[in-house]
C-alpha cells in the first residue's frame, strides 16, 4: 500500500500543445501539407479516412515505431513502470509513454498484445486512448493519449476539495467510461482509484489503465495479484472472495468521497499521522460500517449517490447505468457547468516522487 505523498509544491510548465495540423514546416523540418508528410526520413502519406476518425486519432493513420518519438520529460512513475512525456517528431503531437518492464515468456507476451490490441479499439470519449502497444527488450511500451492536467491527484493536491457541482460533472464522465467498460466491453476495471481518473484542459476526465492491472497480475504467474493500491478496494476484493462489475463502483464512491472531503475516508482526520498498515485496511474495510458523506456538510443527493456505491454487500450497489440516472448527476446536468474552468486554472500536473 502506498503513503500519501506529501503536500509540496513543485512549478513546472508542461510544453505548449502542438500546432495545428493544416500546412507547417516544423523546427525539426517536418514540412506537412494536407496528407502529405515530408522530413530527413522520407515522405509519408496520411489515409483520407482519418477525417471520419475521432479529433485525437486522426493524424495517427499511419504507423509509427518509438524511434519517431523524443522524449520531453518524466510526468509520473507507478508502482508498474515510468510514464513520460513525448513528442511525435513527425506531427508533434504530445503522447503519455508508459514503461512497463517485464520478462516474460512468449506465449504470455502474444496475450498481452492481444489484449492491448483490444484496448486500442477503444471508441468510448471516457476511456484514455491507447494508440499503439509494443515490446522491445522486457519492457512493454505503451502510447497513450495524453492528458495534460494529469489525474485526479495531481487536481486534489492543489483545490483540497472538489465542490459538488464538479464533482457531478466528474462523476458522469467516470460513469460513461465505466458504462461503456462494463456493458459494452463486458470488462471490469479493477483499479479504479484517482490516479487512474485522468483530466485534460477542456475539462474531460478519462479513465485509464483499463486492463493493466490484470495484466500486471497475468504475467506474475499469479492472476489474482494485486499489484497497486488497495485504497480503494472493495471488501469482497481485499478479502479475496468473488468479484464482480459492482467493485468498480465502490472503488468510484471512494473516490468521489476523498475528492469531497479532502481526504482518504478511511483516515479519521486531517492529523492522522500515520496510513492504515494493510492489515488495518483490510479490517477496517471488511469489518466497520463503509464509510460515508456527512449530512450536515453534503448535499442529500450526494450522501445517497455516495452510499448507493459504497455498499459493503456487492448485489445492493447501483449499477453504472443506475447511477448516470442518480439525482445527484441529474441535479447538476443542466447547469451547463464547464469543468475546464476548474481544471483550466490550475497549474499542469508536477512530478512527485513517490
Ligand atoms: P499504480 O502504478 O500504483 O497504479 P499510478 O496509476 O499512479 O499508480 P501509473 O499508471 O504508472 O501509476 O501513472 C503514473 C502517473 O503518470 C499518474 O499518476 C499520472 O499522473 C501520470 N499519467 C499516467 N498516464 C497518463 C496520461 N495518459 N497522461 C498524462 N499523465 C499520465
Ligand atoms: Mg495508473
Amino acid at each position: 500500500m502506498k503513503t500519501k505523498t506529501p503536500l509540496k509544491q513543485l512549478k513546472l510548465s508542461v510544453p505548449a500543445q502542438e500546432t495545428p495540423i493544416t500546412s507547417f514546416l516544423t523546427a525539426s523540418g517536418t514540412f506537412h501539407d494536407g496528407d502529405l508528410m515530408l522530413n530527413q526520413k522520407g515522405m509519408r502519406l496520411i489515409s483520407e479516412e482519418k477525417e471520419s476518425r475521432p479529433s485525437d486519432a486522426k493524424d495517427l493513420d499511419f504507423d509509427f515505431t518509438l524511434d519517431d518519438l523524443e522524449t520531453v520529460k518524466v510526468i509520473g512513475k507507478g508502482s508498474g513502470g515510468v510514464v513520460q512525456l513525448v513528442r511525435h517528431k513527425w506531427v508533434g503531437k504530445l503522447f503519455a509513454l508508459k514503461a512497463i518492464p517485464m520478462n516474460i515468456q512468449e506465449d504470455i507476451r502474444k496475450q498481452i498484445v492481444q489484449e492491448l490490441k483490444i484496448n486500442q479499439a477503444s471508441q468510448c470519449p471516457h476511456v484514455v486512448v491507447c494508440y499503439h502497444s509494443f515490446y522491445n527488450n522486457g519492457v512493454i511500451s505503451l502510447v497513450l493519449e495524453y492528458m495534460d492536467r494529469g489525474s485526479l491527484v495531481d487536481v486534489i493536491r492543489q483545490v483540497n476539495t472538489i465542490l459538488e457541482p464538479y464533482l457531478a460533472v466528474v462523476c458522469k464522465q467516470v460513469l460513461q467510461g465505466l458504462v461503456y467498460l462494463h456493458n459494452e466491453r463486458h470488462v471490469i476495471h479493477r483499479d479504479i482509484k484517482p490516479s487512474n481518473l485522468l483530466v485534460n484542459h477542456k475539462g474531460e476526465v478519462k479513465i485509464t489503465d483499463f486492463g493493466v492491472s490484470a495484466m500486471l497480475a497475468s504475467t506474475m504467474g499469479q492472476r489474482d495479484t494485486f499489484v497497486g493500491t488497495y485504497n480503494y478496494m472493495s471488501p469482497e476484493r481485499i478479502s479475496g472472495s468473488t468479484y464482480d462489475y459492482s467493485c468498480d463502483i465502490w472503488s468510484l464512491g471512494m473516490v468521489v468521497l476523498e475528492c469531497a472531503i479532502g481526504r482518504f475516508p478511511y483516515i479519521q482526520s486531517e492529523d492522522q499521522q500515520a496510513w492504515p498498515s494493510f492489515y488495518e485496511l483490510l479490517q477496517a474495510i471488511v469489518e466497520s460500517p463503509p464509510p460515508s458523506a456527512p449530512p450536515d456538510q453534503f448535499s442529500p443527493e450526494f450522501c445517497s449517490f455516495v452510499s448507493s456505491c459504497i455498499k459493503k454487500d456487492p448485489r445492493e450497489r447501483s449499477t453504472s447505468l443506475e447511477l448516470l440516472d442518480h439525482p445527484f448527476i441529474k441535479k447538476f446536468e443542466d447547469k451547463d457547468l464547464d469543468l475546464g474552468i476548474l481544471v483550466g486554472g490550475l497549474e499542469p500536473p508536477v512530478n512527485f516522487p513517490r
